[in-house]
């Protein structure tokens, strides 16, 4: 296991934005958007930063930072989808996406005006036999694939998924699971030292084979031994 600092803008409502624009220049782009779990998302307007291929900002109606609408789209709560759009010039091979206005099903909007940054120190789950059974542990009882351990901090729970939450949502708003859910499979890990004096993530299950492991060889072991002292004692 790894700590390491995370950091969070708790303002922002979409995740994931990621803008894929073909290098055939066709003009059109295909963007993916995470909703975060605070409605249905009909429409988006990004601010929105476009270059060419010389790293050169392109103005878009003289603006350098313009307006980005996507709408006609339905991206239910924790839903992430991918959308094919027209780019207002065909010389943009890359553009910049922040969240500016979102509106919701049922006529809610949201503005995002300014980033509320917070640092959070996260347990990040590393690649390695312990761990990996430790992220199917989640993976067997959730949808998450694991890449964290679930925290809590003053105000706020870190979910499995790295998303973090404030306390008023019970359920993750990256994932839709229950913040009980993933407590209840932190109860089943331990958290120890190894060889190499490393932080580790077990499942209890793995703790347990492992002492029943050393059991049997210290048995076995007792065993060889009062043998060989058998067969010893019978020679002299
Ligand atoms: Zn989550």
């Amino acid at each position: 296991m790894k700590q390491a600092a995370v950091e969070v803008d708790l303002n922002k409502r979409l995740g994931n934005v990621r803008v894929d624009i073909p290098s055939n220049h066709t003009g059109s782009a295909s963007i993916t958007i995470q909703n975060l779990g605070f409605g249905t998302v009909e429409s988006i307007i990004f601010s929105a930063k476009a270059y060419d291929g010389f790293n050169r900002q392109i103005s878009v109606e003289g603006n350098d930072i313009f307006e980005f609408k996507i709408d006609g789209i339905c991206i239910e709560a924790n839903a992430e989808r991918m959308y094919i759009v027209d780019l207002p010039d065909k010389s943009i091979v890359r553009m910049e996406l922040t969240e500016k206005m979102i509106s919701y099903y049922g006529g809610t909007v949201f503005e995002y005006k300014t980033g509320n940054i917070l640092k959070f120190n996260a347990d990040l789950l590393e690649n390695n036999d312990e761990e990996k059974e430790v992220r199917e542990l989640f993976s067997s009882k959730t949808m998450v694939d694991a890449v964290c351990l679930p925290k809590k901090y003053k105000g706020y729970w870190m979910c499995a998924c790295k998303t973090v939450n404030a306390d008023e949502h019970k359920k993750c708003t990256g994932c839709n699971t229950a913040m009980n859910v993933m407590f209840d499979i932190n109860k089943l890990l331990v958290i120890g030292q190894n060889s190499k004096k490393q932080q580790v993530v077990m499942t209890r299950e793995r703790v347990k084979r492992n002492v029943q492991g050393k059991f049997w060889k210290t048995i076995k072991l007792v065993v060889v031994i009062a043998l060989l002292c058998g067969i010893s004692n019978w020679i002299w």
